[in-house]
């Protein structure tokens, strides 16, 4: 069903996106995967479609933050990844205990599971390609210990492909560091696949499908509509066509959909939030922000104040020269 809320995990299921899979398939056997999109474009569909043709494992980090989570989520992992390819997948992993299809990790009768040795073990006899999404929100020293694992990986396991993805495209090329001399992947080569929003024409055709599937006959106009609240982002379609489909009036979804992005803004500083409001009024240039900001808040902003903001903002995705990437977000800020 087109219009479920979780990510799709099969090539059957996914709307498009044949060209990203084609440059993902091509690139099986390098060591390095960067995939970039603004949160609901469909990076997580993309990728778990990717690992059906591939031997592989999905970890998702999002909201990792202990060692305790990062076990879980791997364990998580490699539950599906069992699931998919079965017992002999995991058969001779020291560390790695399948009971039925969960997974208990237990790293050579330590506690501490090493993200390096466990890639090498599972890449040992065959190409592995493991996926780690959302990885820009990990703190440190998970974050430091992944980006070393990526780095010894990239060097020394010849069989085996990372792909690191994330949301907040600035922090996500931050992570991985490849311009930073301090970071351990600095001046690696590595692949870019980005995940763009559909195009109009697309996006008219996601609705149109999502609708037909589940039996509900809507006129070309709710079809628009949805196209010119959302755009064409799928994450955003889906949450429009579901709610249509239950027979929600079109202002209580949009109602709903702005207090779901508002909630996703509450991680902002106060800073931030003053900015975001400047531009959702429409400000598009650093002087009109500043303005802008200074008015409402009858305060002087240091200039390097408000450019630390600025650049924040554009690291998380949330806007891109003074405009925003998602028109859900700019509804938020403009309340
Ligand atoms: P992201 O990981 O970028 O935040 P997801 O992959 O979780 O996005 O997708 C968000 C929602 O949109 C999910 O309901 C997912 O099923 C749907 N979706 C995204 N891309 C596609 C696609 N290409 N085809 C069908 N559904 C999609
Ligand atoms: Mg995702």
């Amino acid at each position: 069903m087109l219009f479920d809320p979780r990510p799709k995990a099969s090539r059957g299921e996914l709307f498009d996106r044949e060209k990203e899979l084609k440059i993902l398939d091509d690139s099986v056997g390098k060591p390095l995967i960067v995939v970039a999109g603004i949160r609901r474009v469909g990076k997580s569909s993309l990728l778990m479609s990717f690992l059906e043709n591939w031997r592989g494992v999905y970890v998702d980090l999002r909201d990792v933050r202990t060692r305790a989570d990062l076990y879980r989520k791997l364990s998580e992992g490699l539950s599906g990844s069992l699931r998919r390819l079965g017992e002999g997948f995991l058969s001779h992993i020291r560390g790695v205990r399948a009971m039925g299809l969960e997974v208990e990790l237990k790293w050579k009768g330590t506690d501490s599971v090493s993200i390096s040795g466990l890639v090498e073990e599972l890449s040992a006899e065959e190409r592995t390609v493991f996926v780690f999404d959302e990885v820009q929100g990990l703190r440190p020293p998970l974050s430091l210990e992944l980006r070393n694992a990526v780095s010894y990986v990239y060097d020394n396991v010849p069989n085996s492909t990372v792909v690191l993805s994330g949301s907040e495209i600035g922090l996500l090329k931050d992570f991985v560091g490849v311009d930073n001399p301090e970071s351990p992947l600095f001046g690696r080569y590595y692949t870019e696949v980005r995940v763009e929003r559909f195009p109009r024409s697309l996006s008219m055709e996601f609705l149109e499908r999502g609708f037909k599937e589940a039996g509900s006959g809507v006129s070309e106009d709710v079809v628009e509509r949805g196209v010119e609240l959302f755009d064409g982002i799928p994450g955003w379609l889906v949450y429009y066509g579901m709610a249509v489909v239950e027979g929600r009036d079109m202002d209580e979804i949009l109602e709903s959909a702005v207090s779901l992005a508002e909630a996703e803004m509450e991680k902002l500083s106060d800073r931030e939030k003053q900015v975001v409001k400047a531009i959702a009024r429409g400000a598009r240039s650093w002087a009109e922000v500043r303005r802008a900001v200074e008015e409402s808040s009858g305060a002087v902003i240091p200039k390097s104040a408000l450019t630390r903001a600025v650049r924040r903002l554009e690291k998380l995705s949330v806007i891109q020269g003074y405009q925003f990437l998602d028109p859900v977000y700019e509804r938020a800020a403009r309340r």
